[in-house]
C-alpha cells in the first residue's frame, strides 16, 4: 500500500514546532509493516494544501494529513480538502454535535454558543471521532486516494490515528508484511568506520534495511526485517543481527533501548565491586552519570572533584612535586588521583580524569582537548592519553562516555580473559 504523509502549519514551516506527528505516523505504520513513501509540510495556505492534496493523491492508496482544523482563521484544512476534491462544505451533524456535547461537558459554554467552523466538513466526507478535543477528524476519498484529516495537536491526533486510522488501512491490505527491528548502540567508532564494518549487512533481497544513526557520541544501528510472515523475518533478522554483532564486537554496549549508564550500573551490581571518582575537566558529569541510575548508592561511594592542584594533593595525596613536574594534566597525575580516590575511599575501582576541555589553556604538547583517564584497579592500574576534537562541551560529554566505556569493559572482562580490554586502545584512538 502507497502512504504518504502531509503535516499543515505555519509554526511547522517556521521550524516553531518540530514535527513530532510525521515521525509518530511514520513509526505507527512501520510497526504494522506498512511505510511512508513521502512526506510534505505546508503552511496554513488554502491554495497551498490543496495543491498538496492533488499532488499526492494520485501517487498513493492512502494519505494522513494533520493539522489545521482548529477553530481559527488560520486553520483551512477543510476548506483546501473541498477545494482539492470539488466537493462542497457542509455542516456534519454528527461534527457538529460532537462540537456542542464536548464543550457543555466541560462548561465551557459561557461566551455563547461556538461557531460550526469545526463541524464544516466536505459533503460525503466520512467523520473520524476525537474523544480528547472538540475538532472531529475526517475522510474523504480522492482521485483513488483514501485521505484522513486529523488534528495537529499530538494528543488528539494519536489516538484518532491509533482507533480510527490504522485498523481501516489494515482492513484494504490485502497483502500484509510483517516487519521486525532491533537496535544495536554503539561507542568508539565513528559513522564511516561503522558503515564500513558492516558494510554487506543489510540485503533488500531478504528484506534486511540498515539505518546509522549519530546521537554524538553514541551510534545507533537500527536493522530491520520485512517478510511476508513473522517467522521468515524473524530468521532474517536474526541472521543480520549476528553478523552485525561479530563485526562490531566490543564497541556494542547495548541492545535495545539499554543505555550506557544503565550497563554499567547493571554490571557493577553483577560483580558486587565499588567505585569512587576524582574528576577535573569533568566537573562532576561522571559521578552525575553514575548516580542518575537509581540503586547506585549499592557501588557508587564517593565522587571528588578535585579542579585545582591544591584539592588534588589536599583530597587524593597527589604530590605537589608531581604536578609541579609533569603538570596537572598529565599521565602520572590522572594514575596518582586514581590511586588516591581508591585509597580514600576504600573502593575497589578508582577512576580519574585530568584533561583541557577548552577553550584557552592548551599548548603545543598539550593542545585543547588532550585529556588522560586512569583506572586503579585491584589488579593494577590503567592509563591512557587521549586527544579529542569539538567544543568544550564535547570534550567534556566525551571524557565521560570514553570513562563510562572504560568501566563497562573493565567490568565486563573482570573473570574473563580480559581480551576485550586489550583492544580498548584502538577503541578510543578513533575518537581522537
Ligand atoms: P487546534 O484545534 O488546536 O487549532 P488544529 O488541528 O488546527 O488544532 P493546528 O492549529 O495545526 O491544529 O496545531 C495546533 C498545535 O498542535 C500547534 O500549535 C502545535 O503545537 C501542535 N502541532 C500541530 N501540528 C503538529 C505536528 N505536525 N507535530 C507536532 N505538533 C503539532
Amino acid at each position: 500500500m502507497r502512504i504518504s504523509t502531509l503535516s499543515i502549519g505555519d509554526e511547522l514551516i517556521c521550524g516553531e514546532v518540530i514535527d513530532t506527528n510525521a515521525a509518530h505516523i511514520a513509526k505507527s505504520l512501520l510497526e504494522r509493516g506498512l511505510r511512508v513513501r513521502r512526506h510534505m509540510t505546508v503552511g496554513d495556505v488554502e491554495t497551498d494544501i490543496a495543491a498538496a492534496l492533488n499532488e499526492l493523491a494520485p501517487q498513493n492508496d492512502a494519505l494522513i494529513v494533520t493539522g489545521g482544523l482548529g477553530p481559527t482563521v488560520d486553520d483551512v484544512t477543510a476548506m483546501a480538502a473541498a477545494r482539492a476534491t470539488g466537493l462542497p462544505l457542509v455542516v456534519n451533524e454528527e461534527a457538529r454535535e460532537h462540537l456542542h456535547r464536548f464543550l457543555a461537558e466541560r462548561g465551557t459554554l459561557a461566551g455563547g454558543p461556538p461557531s460550526d467552523k469545526q463541524a464544516m466538513i466536505p459533503a460525503e466526507a466520512a467523520i473520524i471521532p476525537n474523544r480528547v478535543g472538540t475538532a472531529s477528524g475526517f475522510r474523504v476519498s480522492h482521485e483513488g486516494c483514501l485521505v484522513f484529516f486529523l488534528p495537529g495537536v499530538p494528543v488528539e491526533m494519536k489516538p484518532m490515528l491509533g482507533e480510527t486510522v490504522l485498523p481501516c488501512l489494515l482492513e484494504r491490505l490485502t497483502l500484509k508484511r510483517s516487519v521486525l527491528s532491533a537496535y544495536l548502540n554503539l561507542f568508539g567508532l565513528s559513522e564511516p568506520q561503522t558503515d564500513r564494518l558492516l558494510d554487506g549487512v543489510a540485503d533488500e533481497r531478504r528484506g534486511v534495511r540498515m539505518s546509522i544513526c549519530v546521537t554524538f557520541p553514541w551510534i545507533r544501528v537500527t536493522l530491520r526485517a520485512e517478510a511476508d510472515t513473522e517467522a521468515v523475518a524473524r530468521a532474517s533478522l536474526h541472521e543480520a543481527l549476528d553478523l552485525a554483532r561479530e563485526r562490531l564486537g566490543g564497541y556494542v554496549f547495548s541492545e535495545g533501548t539499554e543505555c550506557m549508564d544503565e550497563v554499567v550500573a547493571g554490571l557493577f551490581r553483577q560483580r558486587g565491586m565499588t567505585l569512587a571518582l576524582a574528576e577535573s575537566c569533568t566537573g562532576g558529569m561522571i559521578a552525575r552519570r553514575i548516580t542518575d541510575v537509581p540503586g547506585s548508592s549499592a557501588y557508587f561511594l564517593e565522587g571528588l572533584v578535585t579542579y585545582s592542584n591544591s584539592a588534588k594533593t589536599r583530597l587524593l595525596g597527589v604530590p605537589a612535586e608531581l604536578i609541579e613536574t609533569k603538570g596537572a594534566v598529565s599521565a602520572e597525575v590522572a594514575a596518582a588521583m586514581a590511586a588516591g580516590v581508591r585509597a580514600a575511599a576504600g573502593s575497589d575501582l578508582g577512576l580519574a580524569v585530568t584533561g583541557i576541555a577548552g577553550p584557552d589553556g592548551g599548548s603545543a604538547e598539550k593542545p585543547v582537548g588532550t585529556v588522560f583517564i586512569s583506572l586503579a584497579a585491584p589488579d593494577g592500574c590503567r592509563t591512557e592519553r587521549f586527544r579529542f576534537g569539538g567544543s568544550r562541551s564535547e570534550v567534556r560529554i566525551i571524557t565521560a562516555w570514553t570513562a563510562m566505556d572504560w568501566l563497562r569493559r573493565y567490568l565486563g572482562s573482570v573473570g574473563s580473559d580480559r581480551s576485550d580490554r586489550s583492544d580498548r586502545t584502538a577503541t578510543e584512538k578513533t575518537l581522537l
